[in-house]
């Protein structure tokens, strides 16, 4: 796989500081049921990184520590790792809103088959990937099957109280585009999502987020592959806009990786720019991090990637920032 990091530093990127984080993103390890064409992590059915117990065990205790209002898991498939239950249910026991990023094909993965009813009994909030409402585009990017199986998940889903707007079980779908281009206007995407799914699968959900495709990993190798990495950089550059800097996620959120080191974001995880220790030397690690406040003020390390958080109505964990231009 290319490697894109060397060409995103050094980076014209304004300086950004951190705010007290309030949402802890826990990157459960890199394993994934799927090889989608765009994941910014290379996951995959091969990776075997996975968080351990003694880890779990750690980001547990920085959770009891307080200041932590939402936690969000992540991976590969973070379903897929044995941790995956227990921090739930120690995450709701501390009265967190906690969020899934379920790729939807895992609910039908052998050993998951009671995975919908386990999310939906502990309130956790489901974030699900599904690029388009069409077959042939999810299929192209995701891989075949991947739709027919995320719509029998969504049903699943929808059966259980999901996005029904009363329950209190919320179903946010992803959108990102399917090349190097912007998502478009969010809103008006959500729209036509809601009148496509209800017409044709009979599929309801609260909200879409848009998110824009980030040059790192195995989509950043693809660029490369196809000549388009730079103009794609040059694409995000030249949308960049000045407001969205108050509200980039990695303001208020800490990552953390399988291991337990932390980082600004998901994307800086998947490019090795860990937060240096207290001490100055080496990484920090969560069973290290006595008071989040601590983090206040720091600065935040920044590349030529950050542009895919600014650019347009840019783009973050929870979506559009920002209206369209
Ligand atoms: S994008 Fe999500 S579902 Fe696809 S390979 Fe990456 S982690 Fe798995
Ligand atoms: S990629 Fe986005 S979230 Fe991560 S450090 Fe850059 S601006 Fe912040």
């Amino acid at each position: 796989m290319l490697d894109s990091k060397p060409l995103l530093f050094p980076s014209d990127f304004p300086s950004l500081r951190r705010r007290q984080p309030r949402t802890l993103q826990v990157n459960l390890g890199y394993r994934c049921n799927q090889s989608c064409v765009h994941c910014h992590v290379d996951a995959g059915p091969r990776r075997t990184e996975s968080m351990d117990a003694a880890t779990l065990d750690d980001v547990i205790a920085y959770l009891r520590k307080g200041g932590t209002e939402v936690l969000d898991i992540t991976g590969g498939a973070p379903e897929l790792n044995a941790v995956f239950r227990p921090l739930v249910v120690a995450a709701r026991a501390l009265g967190l809103q906690v969020m899934d990023r379920c790729n939807l094909t895992i609910l039908a993965e052998p050993g998951q088959h009671d995975l919908a009813e386990f999310l939906a009994a502990h309130q956790v909030e489901i974030i699900a990937s599904l690029p388009c409402y069409l077959e042939e585009n999810v299929d192209g990017q995701r891989g075949q099957g991947v739709f027919a199986s995320s719509i029998r998940g969504l049903q699943r889903l929808n059966e259980l109280g999901y996005g029904d707007g009363h329950s209190g079980l919320l179903l946010s779908l992803v959108y990102n585009p399917t090349g190097p281009t912007l998502p478009p206007p969010q809103s008006s995407l959500e729209a036509d999502y809601r009148r496509e799914l209800a017409a044709r699968f009979g599929v309801r959900f609260d909200r879409l987020l848009t998110l824009a495709n980030m040059p790192i990993r195995r989509f950043g190798s693809w660029l490369q592959s196809k000549g388009q990495f730079q103009g794609y950089l040059d694409l995000l550059r030249a949308a960049h806009r000045e407001e969205n800097l108050e509200a980039v996620m990695c303001r208020d959120l800490i990552s953390i990786d399988w291991q337990g080191f932390v980082y600004d974001c998901d994307f800086n995880q998947m490019l090795d720019l860990p937060l240096p220790a207290d001490a100055g030397h080496g990484r920090l690690h969560i069973r290290d991090l006595d008071d989040p406040r601590t983090l206040a003020g720091r600065r935040i390390h920044t590349g030529a990637h950050c542009y895919g958080c600014t650019a347009g109505q840019g783009s973050s964990c929870g979506g559009a920032l920002t209206e369209a231009a």
